[in-house]
């Protein structure tokens, strides 16, 4: 068992970080019997654990009782460990070499980790504040210099190595559903659902430049092939008799997302308000952030995608800063999904620190609006769905890909190839930690003039190969959830595990894997959590 002795302002961050690492633990009251004891920002107090670590970004007591010298103090800095790159955003102490180092900073190498020996016990000192870390990572987020990091996962990876290390039998439940390596989270935001919707508006014209010019261009650079070039200007041709309704709206292409994931199920954000622009942050209407489309015209399409198993959720405007509006939006997409529980992801990504309190208020059980417009990556620094630390029940299910990310010229500007070289990396990721990748492909990216469908393919095809689970964002939430309700009991050398009776008995079970240092680091063995069942593990 682990036991936490955390300052009083990390409570909360603490927890997360263990609905994350989802072992037994339990905060430190004196007297405390332990294995493990993670001390941060406090003193060691008396205890039998095998392992103390020792989190803390400034000298400590325990600093001078056993002479440790400190060599240096950084705020933000690059460490490694194992072949890993751990950004750590608050301070980070530099150490003397004595001990063992463990975790090193990248450039000098100098420990910002040693593990020492003091008679039977093994004690970690880490320069740097883990929980503070967590709740950075999870409040404010990544800088998008780092987006390519799953930090929070690195975070727990070192934890659990440095248990392991020390032959402690460790059980965990890990976020991989039983049956396949991790989640994948097929989502589109409608934007336009026409072209149609769009005449002789910056729209419009955007598109005839993009498809012709910008087409060009890119087939000159080998961005488009002589194929791609030649739709677009059909396209391009074709407009007028789209406008006549002599020819079928291109940039309509939900049927075609059908036929693509052909059974995959993926979630549909749909704007609930036609020509309303939303303030931004400053306050200020940015005009060309309003629909063209009015979604109470759209309520076949909608039963469609409903019917094949695919999700609807809100793609808000104002939801992310008043939860009065945004209990509007969210009534317009119930009333015409006829489905009460509704997930959001705000258009253009708005979002602040107050958004979560807000969305929560608001009854939204979900959003999927923290990532990045102009990079992809782990803006939270995890592949997991979290709860954000200001509310009580929401989860944010974290966005990790967008293809306007991967090809607008202002942001990656990257080339197909590079662009599924990318990706490739982030499912290698989804692989090793579990999770969730969530991806979106906004609906008309499949059409002329953008024409990324056969990137959009190639990523299907991986996810599939990788042994993906492909769960509409709701269903995902409620895997998470599932999760997070399982629960840990601790008596004397017994565990019991118990999870929610009333659990979606559809939804991929959950895993217990426990730890056998008997048998060698890091191996384990995996038995499977059902519904409203509880099993026991003798240490
Ligand atoms: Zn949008």
């Amino acid at each position: 068992m682990i036991a936490v002795l955390a300052a009083e302002d990390e409570c909360l961050a603490v927890r997360e970080f263990f609905e994350l690492f989802k072992t037994p633990w339990e905060f430190y009251r004196n007297g405390t019997r332990c294995s493990v004891l993670i001390c941060s920002r406090n003193n060691i107090p008396a205890n039998s654990a095998k392992i103390v670590l020792l989190y803390d970004s400034q000298e400590n007591a325990f600093d001078r009782a056993s002479r440790l010298q400190i060599r240096s103090r950084r705020s933000v800095a690059m460490l490694s460990h194992n072949g890993s790159r751990i950004p750590v955003y608050g301070n980070c102490l530099a150490f003397e070499a004595s001990g063992t180092s463990v975790v090193a900073h990248e450039s000098s190498r100098e420990p910002a980790a040693v593990a020492m020996t003091s008679g039977k016990q093994q004690v970690v000192r880490i320069g740097f504040d883990l929980f503070q870390e967590v709740q950075y990572l999870l409040t404010h987020g990544q800088p998008a210099s780092y987006a390519e990091i799953p930090t929070l996962e690195l975070h727990i990876a070192l934890l659990r190595n440095l248990i392991l290390e020390c032959s402690i039998p460790l059980v965990e439940i890990p976020p991989v559903p039983v049956g396949y390596n991790f989640i994948a989270c097929l989502t589109h935001d409608m934007d336009h659902i026409g072209i149609r919707n769009h005449k002789f508006d910056h729209t419009m014209f955007g598109f005839l430049y993009r498809a012709t010019m910008g087409s060009m261009l890119d087939f000159c650079r080998r961005r488009k092939t002589l194929q791609q070039l030649g739709a677009n200007w059909l396209a391009a041709l074709k407009l007028p008799l789209v406008y006549l309704g002599l020819a079928a709206d291109f940039w309509n292409q939900y049927d075609r997302y059908l036929e693509i994931e052909n059974g995959l199920k993926s979630t549909f954000f749909v704007i609930p308000k036609k020509g309303e622009t939303g303030l931004d942050g400053r306050g200020d209407r940015p005009p060309r952030r309003a629909a063209s489309y009015d979604i109470e015209e759209q309520k076949d399409l909608l039963k469609k995608l409903q019917s094949a198993g695919d999700e609807i959720g809100l793609h808000g405007i104002d939801a992310w800063r008043d939860s009065n509006v945004g209990r509007q939006e969210q009534e317009i997409i119930s009333r015409i999904t006829g489905v009460a529980e509704t997930g959001v992801r705000m258009h253009w990504l708005f979002y602040d620190e107050r958004s979560p309190a807000v969305l929560e208020a608001a009854g939204f059980t979900y959003d999927s609006t923290v990532g990045y417009n102009q990079t992809v990556g782990y803006r939270a620094g995890t592949s997991q769905a979290f709860k954000p630390m200001t509310v009580d029940r929401l989860l944010e299910l974290p966005l990790h890909v967008m293809d306007t990310s991967l090809f607008y010229p202002d942001y990656l500007n990257l080339a197909p190839i590079q662009a599924e070289e990318i990706m490739r990396l982030l499912i290698a990721n989804a692989g090793r930690f579990g999770g969730v990748m969530t991806v979106n492909w906004h609906d008309r990216s499949i059409a002329p003039e953008r024409l990324w469908d056969t990137t959009y393919v190639r990523l299907l095809e991986q996810l599939q190969s990788s042994g993906a689970c492909f769960l509409t964002a709701a269903r995902a939430v409620s895997w998470f959830r599932q999760r997070r309700a399982a629960v840990f009991e601790q008596a004397d050398d017994t565990l019991k595990i118990k999870s929610p009776v009333n659990g979606d008995p559809h939804l991929p079970g959950l895993r217990v894997r426990s730890y056998r240092p008997d048998v060698g680091v890091g191996k384990f063995s995996e038995t499977q959590l059902t519904n409203g069942r509880e099993i026991r593990l003798t240490a």
